[in-house]
């Protein structure tokens, strides 16, 4: 447990619970019961794929209900490192050598592109990471 008063910080730096999930942020309201029967959409997952699924659906007018078997932002979510990069965990070269240049690079390409979009959108909803 951090002690945030002492002049230097100490860490167990072996535990098994993610920073994220100690961040007083990181929590969201969510019910443990169904409030309602219907809605055009249901995304199973509270994780980062599920939010952004559900931004993308409610802003398309959507009425989306959210499902996740743990607390919101529970999952592996919780867990990242919150590294956000361009580059695949395969490199370039060996992705080309895998399923050929043309592929590869179109890979490459969209995830660049998803990284711009995050950024847009984290501007569009106004939430400060910077
Ligand atoms: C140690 C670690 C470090 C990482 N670092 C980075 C990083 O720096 N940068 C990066 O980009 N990525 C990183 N990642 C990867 C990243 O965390 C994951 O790719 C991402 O969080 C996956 O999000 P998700 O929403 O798909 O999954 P999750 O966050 O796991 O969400 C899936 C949710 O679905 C729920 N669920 C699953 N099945 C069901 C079911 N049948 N019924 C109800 N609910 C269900 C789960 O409870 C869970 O909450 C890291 C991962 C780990 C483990």
């Amino acid at each position: 447990m951090a002690d945030f008063d002492a002049e230097t910080r100490k860490d167990d730096l072996r535990v098994g619970t993610p920073l994220w999930v100690k961040t007083p942020h990181s929590t969201l309201a969510a019910k443990r019961t169904l409030d309602r029967k219907h809605a055009d959409v249901v995304v199973v997952g509270a994780g980062i794929s599920g939010a952004l699924v559900a931004e993308a659906l409610t802003r398309q007018g959507r009425d989306v209900l959210i499902l996740d078997r743990r607390p919101p932002v529970r999952g592996s979510t919780a867990a990242s490192t919150a590294m956000i990069q361009h580059e695949i965990d395969v490199p370039l070269t060996r992705l080309q050598n895998r399923i050929g240049s043309r592929a590869a690079n179109a890979a490459w390409r969209r995830s660049v592109k998803a990284v711009y979009d995050l950024v847009d959108l984290s501007r569009r909803l106004g939430i400060e990471c910077s």
